[in-house]
């Protein structure tokens, strides 16, 4: 592959010719001039431009265009070249003493190291192109192209129209390197690239023909997306036909992948300081106490709601009941964003109130309603804005209720009820996600934002809401406590449910009745979560294991501490750090 001039990388060239021509004063040693963190921003930015030169797909989903007409095809002669250039950066890595460098750099150079050895693990361990079907489909990436607003149209379907000329090639390069794929992968694969196809449907042969592009460039285009659409239908067919028809049940891989490559997963993704087991014994013990807590406050709620009732002998039973009534006390669903919009000043003065930690006037949250083209997944998120595109404004996205079913919108609303709906806020907005984006970006770090800690973020936003409980938000009503454990069991519950499935052979029905009845949750809600599992491991565990560390941290740092202890100042130090794993966070914070 050639290798081209970027801007980012024109940008160095010119700053060293700079620094040579102007600012050394020592010309004979080549080094000395530049000191350990200089040198270090050097490698990452030739890492990174290696990386979007090796991964396209990715790069172009970072807002990072350069590579977007190129397709990869995924055999083995690209892997060997991904794995020479993953060897060889490790090997640059080494070279570097991370006592020299800035606590930014340094949680820089080990999660590089770390995406590095796990980048080599996936690829000759783990192996998942080889039993993963859904791991090729070309509809993702050329629909970012063709929806992006970052370049004119017509140089996006230029790019479009290089990319898929090797669609052919690209889906028979998969067929060869498929062996033995699991059953629910395959089908996943199959509903993806079936949904693929509306990608090049009548809307992107609408947009080629307002373009301006030449007749020819047309008319290429066009029969490039015939040829793509046929690859797509070929490698559908051969797995419905092939793969899931004519293969017997013992050449078809177990989604379940077992205990040996579940631990090992469990270290490269979430870079923990507890294995995979000790935070499986933790969730278990976790949700013992939760179940405690619940039944105790359900015993003192009893007679509020029910006073002519007689308790139930059952806690599961007494608990659920609370749960059931106390979800009726929610807002309409027409007044549904204006509840969220209220709350968040309620919560920035919370904060403020109690000190929790110091927050930036100058970037209030915006609360807007969904755009169209992100619905259909989360009722609530946090928008950033790209590494590559930092001037860009954050939202909080709330879906309004509208398109629902009056029963859709009632499930809806009672599962964020007035109490839920706080916990939700707390989550997304203050003093969750939005305010670790708000303090992450303060250290910008091109590392952070592309290989950041999923376990770390989601980890922050879960701490934030028993934290808030903790300082009194809500006035210790028994109601919100009650219905925060109920909210905070599902990570709880994520965890088991990941673990008992792929290492301990947890049936269907054995994952339905831990959710039912020791969840509280709806049947959609579990049966959701039990298809997740199938699909994904590890990353369901995600949630509580990075909650975890952060809470632990905490209270090794008061019991260390003592009266010294400020929360404000455990808040800000550790949200310093940027959205590195808890694990190098902590090493930094107790040295
Ligand atoms: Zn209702
Ligand atoms: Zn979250």
């Amino acid at each position: 592959m050639t290798i081209k001039t970027t801007p980012v990388k024109l940008l160095w060239l010119l700053l060293l010719l700079f620094c040579f021509s102007s600012c050394r004063t020592d010309v004979s040693t080549e080094t000395t001039s530049f000191t350990p963190d200089q040198e270090f921003d050097t490698f990452k930015n030739e890492f990174v431009e290696e990386l979007w030169r090796l991964h396209p797909d990715w790069a172009s989903s970072e807002g990072y265009h350069l590579y977007d007409s190129e397709l990869v095809i995924p055999d083995a002669a690209y892997r060997a070249k991904v794995m020479a250039a993953y060897q060889q950066n490790l090997e640059k890595l080494q070279t570097f003493d991370p006592e020299k460098l800035t606590a930014n750099n340094r949680t820089d150079l080990k999660m590089i190291e770390n995406f590095l050895k796990s980048g080599m693990w996936y690829n000759n361990t783990f192996k998942s192109y080889e039993w993963n079907p859904a791991e090729y489909n070309i509809g993702g990436s050329v629909a970012g192209i063709l929806n992006g607003r970052y370049d004119v149209l017509e140089a996006r379907l230029r790019s479009i129209s290089t990319k898929i000329a090797n669609a052919e090639n690209y889906y028979q390069t998969a067929r060869q390197i498929i062996k033995q794929p699991t059953k629910e992968h395959t089908e996943l694969a199959i509903m993806q690239n079936k949904g693929s196809l509306s990608v090049f449907g009548q809307p992107m042969l609408d947009s080629i023909q307002k373009s301006g592009l030449k007749q020819p460039e047309k008319e290429l285009l066009k029969k490039r997306i015939e040829t793509a659409k046929a690859s797509i239908n070929q490698y559908v067919q051969y797995l419905e036909q092939d793969v899931l028809k004519q293969k017997k049940a013992g050449e078809l891989r177990s989604f379940r992948i077992g205990k040996e490559l579940y631990s090992t997963k469990f270290k490269y993704d979430l870079v923990s300081r507890y294995s995979a087991d000790e935070i499986f014994q933790k969730a278990k013990q976790r949700k013992e106490e939760l179940h405690q807590n619940m039944a105790k406050l359900s015993r003192e709620l009893w007679p509020k709601y029910f006073p002519e009732k007689a308790m139930p002998a059952d806690s599961l039973k007494l608990i659920s009941s609370l749960i059931g009534i106390i979800s009726e006390k929610h807002v309409h669903r027409d007044s549904f964003m204006l509840a969220v919009e209220q709350q968040i000043p309620e919560l920035v003065k919370f904060v403020d109130d109690k000190k929790l930690l110091t927050q930036d006037p100058e970037k209030p949250l915006v609360v807007r309603k969904t755009p169209e083209y992100m619905r259909g997944v989360a009722g609530a998120s946090i928008s950033a804005p790209g590494p590559y595109d930092k001037k860009a404004d954050t939202y909080y996205n709330v879906t309004p209720l509208d398109q629902y079913t009056p029963e859709q919108a009632e499930s809806y609303l009672r599962e964020y009820n007035f109490y839920t709906l706080q916990i939700l806020n707390i989550h997304e907005a203050i003093p969750g996600h939005y305010t670790q984006l708000v303090y992450s970006n303060r250290s910008p770090s091109i590392i952070k934002a592309i290989l950041g800690s999923g376990a770390m973020v989601e980890g922050w936003a879960v701490y934030t809401e028993r934290m808030m409980l903790e300082q009194g938000y809500g006035n210790n009503s028994p109601e919100l406590w009650l219905m925060y454990y109920k909210w905070h069991l599902r990570v709880v519950l994520n965890t088991v449910l990941d673990y008992s499935i792929h290492v301990l052979g947890m049936t269907e029905q054995e994952a339905m009745d831990l959710l039912q009845k020791q969840g509280f949750q709806e049947k959609t809600e579990a049966a959701g979560k039990w298809r997740r599992a199938t699909l994904s491991q590890v990353q369901l565990c995600s949630y509580f294991t990075g909650y975890t560390e952060i809470y632990d941290l905490r209270e090794e740092l008061k019991e260390k501490q003592g009266k010294k202890f400020d929360l404000k100042n455990f808040h800000e130090e550790f949200l310093s750090y940027g959205s590195a794993p808890v694990k190098f966070i902590r090493q930094m914070m107790l040295d």
